[in-house]
């Protein structure tokens, strides 16, 4: 699908807009990119470079609204006006993965699920590269997937793709999908229906045939009970922690055994790298991937001991007089938080807050009741957290820096225990988004 001089119209220049463009000019469109905010100089720079023309600071309707195809950023909503006068009039609005799919001659790992995205796209790239594989990493994290389209020559990608991202995708196919969970997130931008979330989600299966896989969450109710109710032709390899999978994966307290190929792969729990049962699912799709492009078990074993896991997922920070701080600022959601409580097996800590997507805090009582000594809340509005859980933890209290969160856990938590930064929500009130949050918990850690 060559551009012959049809016009494409770029909105939002980041790094996924910026390579879009590079991408589309290679194929001979005519490339114009436009952004409602101001444009990073080093975007400017590269679109200089590439002779693409473009503007920041609005959207010019005359210079947009001829375009034949539009691609547009992820962070932008449909319901934004320049965005619906294209969908009123039928032009195609797509993301930057459904474009780039138009050229893309290797082979795809897509990775999609409510959390653990990230964490299982970095080890399964970890481990194709530990098998000499010519991969690339893209989607989510890393660079542009277009521009690498435009300007690498892999045979393999890994892409982490988000719900955003899937919205835009029609055509595209993935060779190896996997669907890690799917609970309440971003229901803002899907009309607040889970079900229009959930379609979302299952357009990572969309284009499959006989000849293509599909790993899920056989332990996911979401999953199981919509996937009843969509024909495909899609190979099927579920994973569990439940029970017994023949043709995919499952684990137990003990264990973790992949069934691919009818040559089985098992290894120890506790030689894993990722700590916690959402890591064991992480590492169960991930290794069913692997094993299904036939890396070998050794390569895999070795992969699944030495990864280093993402900053900011249940990093372990320091131990203070015996106090391990941890850093989760990640976790923005109810369930990343289960999870992490859940993984914690000394007396912790709790610190959590900030901005509630529509918390629903009530699923984390059995785990505060068993776990948490005491909650430090970090937001500007803690009155939610304050009343589930009064009477269930006895401490509770208010702190406005992650400074501060930090010297309260530093007196709340004896030798041996856990100060554990978990938040369950967004980060928007105290600071510039989840990285920031986590880097001055750490600097607080290593201040003390
Ligand atoms: P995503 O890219 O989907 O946001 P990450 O790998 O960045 O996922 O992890 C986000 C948060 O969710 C972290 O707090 C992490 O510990 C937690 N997490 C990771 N994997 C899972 C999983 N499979 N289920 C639930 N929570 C998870």
């Amino acid at each position: 699908m060559k551009g012959e001089g049809k016009y494409l119209v770029i909105l939002g220049a980041g790094e996924s807009g910026v390579g879009t463009a590079i991408l589309g000019k290679k194929q001979g469109w005519k490339v114009f990119v436009s952004d409602y905010g101001q444009i990073a100089s080093e975007y400017k720079d590269e679109l200089n470079q590439y002779e693409i023309a473009w503007e920041e600071g609005k959207h010019s309707l005359d210079l947009v609204q001829d375009a034949d195809i539009v691609v547009k950023s992820p962070g932008i909503p449909d319901k934004v006006a320049v965005v619906k006068q294209f969908l009123n009039r039928n032009i195609p609005v797509i993301s930057e993965i459904e474009f780039a799919g138009y050229y893309n001659t290797a082979k795809t790992v897509c990775i999609t699920g409510s959390n653990g995205k990230t964490t299982t796209t970095m080890l399964t790239y970890h481990t194709f590269q530990k098998a000499g594989l010519n991969v690339g990493l893209a989607g989510n994290v890393g660079k542009s997937f277009a521009k690498q389209v435009a300007e690498e020559n892999f045979d393999w990608y890994i892409l982490e793709l988000s719900s955003f991202q899937l919205d835009g995708m029609f055509d595209f196919k993935a060779d190896i999908a996997i669907l890690l969970n799917i609970t309440p997130d971003h229901l803002d931008r899907y009309e607040y229906d889970m079900q229009n979330y959930v379609n979302s989600k299952f357009r990572i299966i969309q284009n499959q045939g006989q000849n293509d896989f599909f790993i899920y969450n056989a332990d996911d109710e979401v999953i199981t009970s919509n996937l009843e109710k969509i024909k495909t032709e899609v190979n099927s390899l579920p994973f569990s922690l439940r029970k017994i999978i023949e043709n995919g994966g499952y684990a137990n307290e003990k264990q973790l055994t992949l069934t691919i190929n009818k040559d089985p792969f098992i290894m120890s729990i506790h030689d894993l790298a990722l700590k916690g049962k959402h890591n064991v699912q992480n590492s169960l799709a991930s290794g069913i991937a692997s094993r299904l492009v036939e890396i070998r078990k050794e390569v895999v074993r070795d992969s699944f001991t030495d990864f280093q896991n993402v900053e900011h997922r249940l990093e372990f920070v320091a131990k203070v007089h015996g106090i391990s701080f941890i850093n989760d600022s990640k976790a923005t959601n109810v369930n990343s938080t289960w999870f992490a409580l859940e993984s914690m097996d000394a007396p912790t800590v709790w610190i959590v807050g900030g901005v509630d997507k529509g918390n629903d805090y009530s699923e984390l009582l059995d785990l505060v009741k068993d776990k948490v000594k005491a909650i430090i809340c970090l937001g500007t509005d803690n009155q939610k957290i304050k009343d589930t859980f009064n009477g269930v933890v006895e401490t509770i209290v208010e702190a406005g820096s992650a400074m501060e969160a930090v010297s309260y856990g530093y007196r709340l938590a004896k030798k041996d225990e856990t100060v554990l930064l978990s938040p369950a929500c967004a980060s928007f009130d105290l600071f510039e988004n989840y990285e920031d949050r986590g880097n001055q918990f750490k600097s607080a850690v290593r201040a003390l």
